[in-house]
């Protein structure tokens, strides 16, 4: 009996749980930064050129005097935190693109370079950003890690993507990443797998291209998604989604990657060598996010930015930070939440986790842990507890339905400003997700701002 439909269902419940937050137009507050910490910190630039059909991150279309005016918003945040004492020594920026405006970025980099002693910096990119000038000012900036959203090397799949028009056949594109492999210590290029048009022999060739003709450093392999605001438009170009044929392709990418000489990074990232991989929440306790959207776990609590970038600025002119979301997280759930991370990266040192949570986390988390070893999904070994490889799929699965929960909350949060998009669309400016000129921006700000502070505090459910 396939059972994997049964677990997919209890983890959406679970996760569900856990992403109900609290929201507070007027801002919440981070909590005070503890003098002897240091924390790793994401950056979050929502600007896309071409809005992928089956996206359902945080994003929206590239406008260059919204964009400029974000990453000076950006800008003041950093500072803002940096004032209220935050220290970091681990730098994520994804997005959207965060190279849309190179200049922009390398402003941004240079002041946090000033400010904290960043050891270890990683920028995501598209095909279409891989210009040898533009990556050696990055390079020199201190950036060791690039993450390249390829998503498939498959002419057909990219053309139902709409990805083809914009970054060019899978050829075209392969060749682009030799000629930058070697500028950073880790070239990373994220694909997706599990397309409804997907087959096996479509797969492999992906495979031979990265293994063999590309023979990139790390690749993040990602479970194809769908939340409500996508699915009518996956249907439409890339099919409808079906889970049956996830785990067989997990197992063909696993078997590939370890016989070329990979290892694991996380369930889903495999890396010639030890390094940084684009899951920080499973290699850092805690960490901060910056920017409209970002989320950030501190202190057993997690917090999330707001969606609305009109709503994100105002916050920052009025010398906030864009936080207006926040969940204070049990005990239990923490126990879980640190249970779920650290497994995602194939193993949990008990030990820690005892000490952590004084001693009681084995005992509290008796049931979930006696569940995870009965279905072999794990085992221990000393202090540690692993996972084994039918394990591996299990934690896909797992963080798929995270991840798809996170982008639910998206959906939710976005819905809940209208205004910014409907106004748009009334204007006769494109599309729902397409945002205001600077002027129109004034006026929608005005509308939203009166509307929200009517609004007070409210929950957010998914
Ligand atoms: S997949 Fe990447 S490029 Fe496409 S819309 Fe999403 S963030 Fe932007």
């Amino acid at each position: 009996m396939n059972i994997d439909p049964l677990i997919g269902g209890m983890l959406r419940r679970i996760n569900r749980h856990v992403l109900t937050l609290t929201e507070s137009p007027a801002g919440t507050a981070l909590p005070a930064a503890k003098s002897d910490a240091t924390h790793l910190l994401y950056l979050h630039i929502p600007y896309c050129k071409v809005l992928c059909p089956f996206c359902s991150f945080h994003r929206v279309e590239f406008r260059r005097d919204s964009t400029e005016s974000y990453f000076d918003c950006l800008r003041r945040e950093i500072q803002l935190v940096t004032d209220m004492g935050y220290r970091f020594d681990e730098l994520y920026v994804g997005g959207g693109t965060p190279t849309v405006m190179p200049a922009e970025l390398l402003k941004t980099l240079e002041l946090l370079r000033s400010l904290h002693p960043l050891d270890s910096l990683s920028v995501e990119t598209n095909p279409d950003d891989l210009e040898h000038e533009n990556l050696a000012a990055l390079r020199d900036a201190g950036v060791n890690r690039l993450s390249v959203g390829v998503q498939s090397f498959d002419d057909d799949l990219l053309k139902e993507m709409q990805r083809y028009d914009k970054y060019g056949s899978g050829k075209a594109i392969a060749d682009r990443l030799v000629r930058v492999a070697g500028i950073f210590d880790t070239l990373n290029v994220d694909i997706i797998f599990n397309f409804p048009h997907q087959t096996e022999r479509s797969l492999d060739k992906d495979l031979d291209r990265l293994i063999d003709e590309v023979g990139v450093d790390q690749v993040s392999f990602y479970p194809l998604m769908t939340v409500n605001s996508t699915r009518k438009r996956m249907l439409q170009t890339i099919g409808e989604v079906d889970y049956s044929k996830e785990r067989q392709f997990y197992e063909q990418i696993s078997e590939r990657m370890l016989q070329a000489g990979y290892k694991r990074a996380s369930a889903w990232c495999f890396s010639r060598q030890p390094g940084m991989f684009d899951e920080y929440i499973a290699e850092r306790q805690e960490y901060v996010g910056l920017g409209s959207g970002a989320f950030s776990y501190i202190g057993g609590s997690l917090f999330a930015s707001t969606f609305s970038i009109n709503h994100y600025r105002q916050l920052i002119m009025a010398g906030k930070t864009g936080t207006t979301c926040k969940r204070r997280m049990t005990r239990r759930d923490r126990m879980r939440y640190h249970l779920m991370m650290q497994l995602f990266s194939g193993s949990l040192d008990l030990a820690a986790a005892e000490k952590q949570f004084d001693g009681q986390f084995e005992h509290k988390l008796f049931p979930e842990l006696a569940a995870l070893r009965v279905i072999g999904a794990v085992r221990r070994h000393e202090d540690k507890l692993l996972l084994t490889n039918s394990g591996y799929y299990l934690w896909v699965m797992l963080m798929r339905e995270f991840f798809t929960a996170v982008n639910t909350l998206r959906d939710e949060m976005r819905h809940k400003i209208p205004e910014e998009y409907a106004m748009l669309k009334d204007a006769g400016k494109g599309q729902s997700l397409l945002l205001p000129s600077r002027a129109a921006h004034l006026d929608i700000q005005r509308q939203v701002e009166a509307k929200q502070q009517d609004r007070g505090s409210e929950d957010v459910r998914i």
